[in-house]
């Protein structure tokens, strides 16, 4: 594995996968702090994912949501570690049961695996006893947990955070759902960023922030806009520009008019 796919911070060690390497939303950072993985990784990378695991056998995983690129190794890691990997209750069912994944996240990460899970234990704690605080951060997927390390003023963010300003929407992301929960963990005392996309985020706090007042600005001007009589794809073009191959690919399953519509329907546009 090239060295410049491995990061580190502290006691945390991570390594890049990805089968398109161009963009952080094609590759997944597989996070470990000891004997503890944070996340699964994506299932098309299991041979890069078994070898940075072998290196130090994982005890205990923690998924943050039941997303292909988060948990699509989890049923290959349970078997060949024999654990059962801690999930958020929301998403269990969907873990052992499976579900379609749309033919784009396929291509990009490939099909997961059904996996049998438990809930997040009461304590969770890695091997040099350091306290793991799932908090519930709905939006992005219904069962989305940040794990917020007090102690450290760290946060391990799933899919909150990924970018400071977003240009597109999944169709099952809720945006007002996801805005609050960000004010949720804008509560929480962290000031470093442990992305499973974007990698390692220094003043991680301050960037989270920033995407909240980005999200408003935007909320803000396509609600005008609206006001003005103007429909859904005219503003979506004149905020964001014309749809692109993402979006067309995706049969608009990931899309510049899915954010729009998402900010015509956010009522709360503070800021903090
Ligand atoms: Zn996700």
């Amino acid at each position: 594995m090239p060295i410049r796919d491995r990061l580190q911070h502290g006691p945390v060690d991570g390594v890049r996968v990805g089968r398109f390497s161009r963009s952080i939303n094609t590759t997944f950072v597989l996070y470990r702090w000891g004997d503890t993985l944070i996340d699964a990784g994506p299932p098309n990378q299991w041979k890069d994912v078994a070898r940075f695991t072998a290196e130090k056998p994982p005890r205990q995983i923690i998924l943050t949501h039941h997303h292909e690129d988060h948990a699509g190794n989890a049923a290959r890691l349970a078997k060949k570690y024999d654990l059962t990997p801690f999930a958020p209750t929301e998403g269990q069912d969907k873990l052992s049961k499976g579900y379609a994944v749309p033919l784009i996240q396929r291509l990009i990460w490939g099909a997961p695996r059904p996996v049998k899970t438990a809930s997040y234990p009461e304590d969770i704690r890695t091997d040099d006893g350091t306290r793991i605080v799932p908090v519930f951060t709905p939006g992005h997927a219904k069962d989305l947990h940040v794990l917020h390390i007090p102690e450290k003023g760290w946060l391990f963010s799933g899919d909150l955070y990924i970018a400071r300003s977003i240009r597109y929407l999944r169709s099952d992301e809720d945006l007002p759902l996801l805005m609050s929960s960000i004010r949720k963990a804008l509560t929480l005392d962290f000031d470093f960023i442990f992305c499973p996309h974007r990698g390692l985020v220094e003043d991680g706090k301050e960037m989270l922030r920033q995407k909240l007042a980005n999200m408003v600005a935007l909320c803000d001007q396509a609600q005008f806009l609206q006001r003005e009589g103007k429909p859904l794809e005219e503003i979506t073009t004149r905020l964001l520009g014309p749809e692109d191959a993402m979006s067309k690919f995706s049969r608009y399953n990931f899309s510049k008019r899915n954010l729009i519509a998402g900010a015509l329907d956010v009522t709360d546009l503070s800021a903090t």
